[in-house]
């Protein structure tokens, strides 16, 4: 009995875990690799498994780099089930065929890039739409702290991992030999306390191995206080001297965390009511699966539900929708914000404002997220002085702001204190979902303070569970 980490192994997309459990084969998500065109290129690589001899996918969470190769798995023969919640399953409705949407757009630029060269060739996109509509059949909503068995002799359970809606943690219990079971969790992305609209992260007492996630396993956010005045402070600024506020910002969850504390910051009257366009069509949609599952917000958001008000509306709150709609915005020069994705802005309607905004000395380009090596917010946050867009240099005139309390990662502090939650000690814990450097320091900081034993496996290394 093994894991088999395939992604998410010295980077931080791509997360997928293959478990081999006697005859059966069980994936732990089966996401998407992000970022340069190199990682990128990881997306075309065969399986290195046999699609049609999967069993089951159990998913953490809807995001591209968890989900984003399902529509591939599908089409390259499984034919098992996908578990995860039933918001996950829902916003990978919407998630799986705009990202293939995404690869026939990519694929076709790429076509024409080539065309009248002497290495013209027509490029296959990674799926289709379509694969990613057909995929869906596939999918099988549980709701959190359900058990279920989803090959015989393997139950899982997931827990709220409060990174996003529908994000879970995966409790599998693996039946070794009569009565003797092993537990392995993973803690798919874990979310910070305090982070709005979703619950808190679920503590977890035990486990005989532990995967954990480390992308901000080196550093402190700043505080849900400090980042909420921050926010404010940038519109103050702006409704002062004028200037327009871009936010390329990941559709699902951040942005719909951004529209709430604005609601909040405007409830309070700390900011005067302003324009604010959401100009993305897939932001557009996951706010309404999000409004689908108020059950599952947390408290706060709670209180705005019972109180009859929406916690994701305010006067001057805008969806644009259509392309013209988002064309229009190029007037918008002062005293608005414009959020858009993508929320690292390699693709997307995000570069539109980027190209309209990023000379300009009174616009304020503001990153709520996490910016992968190799992409242009990456770029433009180590503070590069040219960008190129669409094939053009631009002077990075706007002034550049990162505020990472927005981040729905659990920083140092967060993750640690997930971990000191095990009431025994694991056997081992896996660090994963980390760049190279993180995940050193971070399985350091674990052993000196928890005093539990780490490792830091490789792509395509293989951690064998004991009982
Ligand atoms: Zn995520």
């Amino acid at each position: 009995m093994n894991i088999q980490c395939l992604g998410a192994a010295g980077t931080v997309t791509g997360s997928c875990y293959l478990l081999a459990v006697g005859e059966y084969r069980v994936l732990v998500d089966c996401g998407m690799f992000q970022g340069s065109g190199e990682m990128e290129e990881r997306n075309r690589e065969p399986f290195v498994f046999e699609p049609g001899e999967i069993d089951a996918v159990v998913l953490t969470h809807a995001h591209i780099d968890h989900s984003g190769l399902i529509p591939k798995l599908c089409r390259d023969g499984f034919r098992g089930r996908v578990i995860c919640t039933h918001s996950t399953a829902e916003l990978c409705s919407i998630l799986l065929p705009d990202s293939g949407h995404i690869q026939e757009m990519e694929a076709e630029r790429r076509s024409r890039k080539k065309k009248g060269t002497r290495v013209a060739r027509h490029i296959r996109p990674l799926y289709t739409e379509e694969d990613g509509r057909r995929c869906l059949s596939r999918f099988f909503g549980i709701d959190y702290d359900e058990m279920h068995e989803i090959v015989p002799g393997v139950q899982v359970r997931l827990q709220d991992a409060g990174h996003v809606l529908g994000s879970a943690i995966i409790e599998l219990w693996v039946e070794v030999e009569e009565g003797k079971t092993c537990k392995v969790v993973f803690s798919g992305d874990l979310g910070s306390r305090g982070q709005a609209i979703v619950k808190d992260p679920t503590w977890i007492a035990e486990a005989d191995y532990v995967f954990i996630e480390s992308t901000y396993g080196d550093r402190l956010h700043d505080h849900k206080i400090d980042r909420r005045q921050r926010l404010s402070s940038i519109v103050q600024r702006v409704q002062e001297e004028g200037g327009t506020i871009i936010v390329p910002s990941f559709a699902v969850g951040r942005t719909q965390e951004i529209i709430y504390e604005l609601t909040e910051l405007l409830a309070h009257g700390t900011i005067k009511p302003f324009p604010v366009f959401i100009d993305s069509p897939l932001a557009v949609e996951a706010t309404r699966v999000f409004r689908n599952h108020e059950d599952v917000f947390d408290e706060e958001s709670q209180v705005y539900i019972q109180r009859g008000t929406d916690p994701l509306a305010f006067p001057g709150l805008v969806f644009v929708e259509t392309k013209e709609e988002s064309q229009r915005l190029n007037m918008v020069t002062s005293g608005a914000m414009i959020i858009s994705s993508s929320g690292m802005c390699e693709a997307g309607r995000i570069k539109h404002h980027l190209r309209h905004h990023i000379w300009r000395p009174k616009s304020h380009l503001v990153f709520v997220g996490y910016q992968a090596p190799g992409t242009l917010g990456r770029r433009i946050v180590d503070g590069a002085r040219h960008v190129r867009i669409f094939g053009r240099d631009y002077k990075v005139a706007a002034h550049v702001h990162m505020i990472e309390g927005f981040s729905a990662h659990a920083d140092r502090g967060g993750l640690l204190d997930w971990l000191g939650g095990f009431i025994q000690k694991p056997k081992k814990v896996i660090v994963v979902h980390g760049e190279p450097d993180v995940r050193k320091i971070f399985a350091q900081t674990i052993e000196e303070e928890l005093g539990f034993e780490t490792v830091i496996p490789e792509r395509f290394d293989s951690i064998e569970l004991l009982v």
